[in-house]
């Protein structure tokens, strides 16, 4: 299904517990950019958050033959040890043997939380506050290819337990990134 590119509509579901924006930058969100009526394909998205109603998500899309696109962190769990982990590992090769899609949502869930000043011929550096993993809770200092190692270690990870590529995507927890800045363009609209 996401080979056929990203033309459709998509629906984003987030069932994660954390403060999301209201949908804006999303296809048919977007006044400018209305959803289209027709036999366009619809292209569903997870953020499986901390697994509790995963189960029965997964259980309604195979009774419903629907394929979707999951994406994950190594958040924290009720059972097991992690979304990642070993425990729910098998339940993400179940999802990979149905031919689901899978991506990246950061393998410790960092938000971005703004960038610091610019310091001549040094990498730019951000705060990020991790809701998952040792560092849980507390504002770090990374650099882009810090960012990019926690994104690859959640798809690395996917891979290692569906048996499945995942996408060349991400999804920033709680749409939390650079550009486009969630805050400033709430502003801009006039709604905060
Ligand atoms: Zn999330």
């Amino acid at each position: 299904m996401p080979s056929r590119g990203w033309g459709g509509g998509v629906v984003c579901i987030h069932f994660d517990s954390g403060p999301a924006p209201d949908g804006a930058g999303f296809p048919g969100k977007n006044p400018e950019k209305p959803a289209k009526a027709g036999p366009e394909p619809v292209y569903l998205t997870f953020d499986t958050g901390h697994m509790a109603i995963a189960p029965f998500v997964a259980e309604v899309l195979h009774r419903q033959d629907v394929r979707v696109t999951f994406f994950a962190a190594n958040e924290a769990t009720k059972e097991g040890d992690g979304a990642l982990g070993s425990h729910w590992a098998p339940w993400w090769a179940a999802r990979g043997r149905e031919g689901h899609a899978f991506a990246s949502h950061t393998f410790d869930h960092a938000y971005w939380r703004g960038d610091l000043p610019a310091r001549g011929g040094e990498p730019l550096r951000f705060r990020v506050r991790p809701t998952a993993g040792a560092q849980a809770g507390r504002d770090l200092v990374w650099t882009a290819d810090d960012y990019r190692a926690d994104i690859a270690r959640a798809a690395d990870r996917l891979r290692a337990i569906t048996g499945v590529a995942p996408l060349p995507l991400w999804r920033a927890p709680a749409a939390s990134t650079r550009r486009p800045c969630w805050p400033q363009r709430a502003r801009a609209a006039g709604r905060t």
